[in-house]
């Protein structure tokens, strides 16, 4: 499991989740930020540290965004 960034933070790219992320597991894309699913410890700090409540652990993503979990995996080449 892992923690997914949603809609909500495109364009707002506020960079309080890359802050409190003690893996650096976040990373900048072009119009939003991503989380990279093999170095997410699902601390959760994250989720409550995002003002637009973007983040959600994996299994909770709500299922009108359930498109970012596989788009925030893709960003990270394996
Ligand atoms: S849940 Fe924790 S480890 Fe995972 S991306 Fe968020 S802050 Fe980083």
């Amino acid at each position: 499991m892992a923690f997914v960034i949603t809609s909500p933070c495109l364009h707002e790219k506020s960079a309080e989740c890359v802050e409190v992320c003690p893996v650096d597991a976040i990373h900048s894309g072009k119009n939003m930020y991503y989380i990279d699913p093999d170095i997410c410890i699902d601390c959760a700090a994250c989720e409550t540290a995002c003002p637009v409540q973007a983040i959600y652990a994996e299994e909770d993503v709500p299922d009108e965004e359930k498109e970012y979990i596989e788009m925030n995996r893709d960003f990270f080449p394996v």
